[in-house]
């Protein structure tokens, strides 16, 4: 298991206290990383500062074929890194080896072919006798800082657009799952020049914050919770960085009386509960139409009680354990809350599983209302709320009345409803009669308190740079 974090090219340990690795399926000790020390941090800064001017100048088709190499790399050792990945956050290993690794792969190598193709803009004579161009040059020094849910791809969606577009980065993998960045971190130090990518290991407080605010650093981007967002938006305040925020969610599914159910059910089945719902898009906030409200929720509770839960290496796991006790006592203190409202059933599921490991049943929370917490505050867990409504009208309103913004799914047979609603929805994203699916090439990101900026796409090259005006004088 590689430990060590590399800052200016090579592998040192880290000098900060040593940190304990779970496997939350079975709670016991992996690994211990040691967390980066501020000089660490400092040197890490100082190394992708330096490397800034070489690299930024470097020919996109240059960049692009490391990235293409790197690609390459993370496929060649997919299973093992599938397997440090499910080792370490409790997630499916055939999950991580199918869906995530692939995904992973495909990022690098979009974003090596993006770079080379950066749409151009405006180019030409506004004043009489000068000649303007806009170039899109990278911003400098990255702090990207990950979280535990998909840790690996992730540091894909920060690392691939932020090399490509030619900036530096320091990167900070969750102080729970930096394993697959670790090993990652050997195949980018035999491909890229030293500086380039650095990686610190740390804790939010201990690594993160002097991280983040370091004045070398040019832009902050995090994958991480609101609280987080806030802490790192106030401290990039101090020497105004610029930021890229994705924060959490808490999606809407609108189910119309018309849709088919078979479909919605088997949706929710799979789009609430994948990853052990710790998924920022997560299909967990659903609105039902009164018509179809008792069968659907009769046949979802059926169908989530029969998600199998278990250890990573059994073929017939579908749903893993949450990501610590900590986190599995936070989901079980939002259900144990909302069991407390008279209103609320509980369908199916509303209890920690007992024994070794971190799991959580897999549970449907029915009858929930508009200002119930648990319609209202992201559980990041196996829990999905369902609330009848009336009308499109009231479905829209209670969808967008959210302080979160990233992610939303309509369901009918309507293609004009689907249209009219999606829309009106305020979420950066909006499926109809599917949920959750990504591709390299679409944008992914929120707004509200969801943050801004996107990954992913061209947009997501584009947040990682600065648009720039040359002008010449004839
Ligand atoms: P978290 O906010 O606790 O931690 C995220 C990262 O931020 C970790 O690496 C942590 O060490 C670091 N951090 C914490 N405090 C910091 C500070 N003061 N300065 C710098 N870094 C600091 O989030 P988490 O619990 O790891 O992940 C779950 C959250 O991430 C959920 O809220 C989820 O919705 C969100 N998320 C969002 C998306 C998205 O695309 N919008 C994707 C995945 C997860």
């Amino acid at each position: 298991m590689q430990t060590k974090l590399l800052i200016n090219g090579q592998f040192v340990a880290g000098e900060g206290a040593p940190l304990d690795i779970l496997n939350p399926a079975t709670g016991a000790v992996i690994g211990q990383v040691a967390e980066a020390s501020e000089a660490q941090v400092d040197s890490a800064v100082r190394a992708a500062d330096a490397a800034f001017d070489g690299w930024s100048q470097t020919a996109p088709k240059d960049r692009a074929l490391l990235l293409l190499r790197l690609a390459d790399r993370i496929e060649e050792h997919a299973e093992e890194l599938a397997r440090l990945e499910s080792d370490n956050c409790g997630k499916p290993y055939a999950a991580a080896l199918n869906d995530e690794i692939p995904a992973i792969a495909d990022v690098f190598r979009f974003f090596a072919g993006a770079c080379r193709v950066l749409p151009g803009s405006a180019a030409g004579e506004y004043l009489p006798g000068f000649t303007s161009m806009i170039r899109r040059d990278p911003v400098g020094v990255v702090a990207s800082i990950a979280p535990w849910n998909y840790p690996l791809m992730m540091a894909a969606w920060k690392l691939g657009p932020a090399l490509a577009a030619g900036n530096c980065v320091v990167l900070k993998p969750s102080e729970q799952t930096p394993l697959t960045a670790l090993r990652v971190a050997e195949f980018i130090a035999e491909l890229f020049p030293a500086g380039v990518v650095n990686l610190v290991f740390g804790r939010g407080p201990s690594v993160g914050a002097p991280l983040v605010s370091h004045d070398l650093v040019r832009m902050v981007s995090l994958t991480g919770s609101v609280g987080t967002g806030k802490a790192i938006i106030r401290s990039a305040a101090e020497s105004v960085k610029r930021l890229h925020m994705e924060l959490g969610g808490k999606a809407p599914v609108i189910v119309f009386d018309d849709a088919d159910l078979e479909d919605v059910i088997a949706g929710i089945r799979t789009f609430g509960f994948y990853n052990a719902g710790q998924d920022c898009t997560a299909a967990c906030r659903i609105y039902a139409g009164k018509k179809v409200y008792d069968n659907f929720v009769a046949d979802l509770a059926s169908a989530v009680s029969s998600l199998k839960t278990g250890l990573q290496n059994d073929p017939n796991t579908e749903l893993g354990p949450l990501i610590t006790a900590a986190q599995r006592d936070r989901v079980s203190g939002f259900v144990e809350r909302a069991k407390a409202s008279p209103h609320i059933q509980i369908a199916t599921g509303g209890k920690m599983v007992s024994g070794k490991g971190f799991f959580y049943e897999p549970t449907v929370v029915a009858n929930a209302q508009q200002d119930d917490e648990i319609v209202r505050r992201e559980v990041f867990g196996p829990v999905v709320s369902v609330t009848p409504f009336s009308d499109a009208d009231e479905a829209v309103r209670w969808a967008n009345d959210s302080d979160y913004g990233l992610a939303s799914s309509v369901w009918t047979k309507d293609v004009g409803r689907a249209s009219r609603v999606a829309a009106r929805l305020q979420y950066g994203c909006t499926w109809v009669n599917t949920h959750f699916m990504l591709c390299s090439e679409m944008p992914h990101g929120g707004f509200k308190q969801s943050g801004y900026g996107k990954d992913l796409s061209m947009y997501g090259l584009e947040d990682y740079t600065v648009a720039r005006h040359i002008m010449f004088k004839h």
